[in-house]
């Protein structure tokens, strides 16, 4: 594999990681309680996912 044969300057380390930025999360909406919860996982206020009740809440 090629390997790279001089290490990149500061500056261009920086012109890199420019680009690196933070991303809001994404939110879906609970169908059985209407609070904002994560895609694809459990909701952490009614323990509902997929239409069935999947972990316990109190
Ligand atoms: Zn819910």
């Amino acid at each position: 594999m090629a390997v790279p044969k001089r290490r990149k300057t500061g500056s261009k380390m920086r012109m890199r990681r420019a680009h690196w930025k933070t991303e809001a999360p994404t939110y879906a909406t609970c169908a059985q309680c209407r609070q904002p919860k994560l895609p694809h996982r459990v909701c952490k206020n009614c323990g509902y996912y997929a239409g069935r009740q999947a972990i316990e809440t109190e």
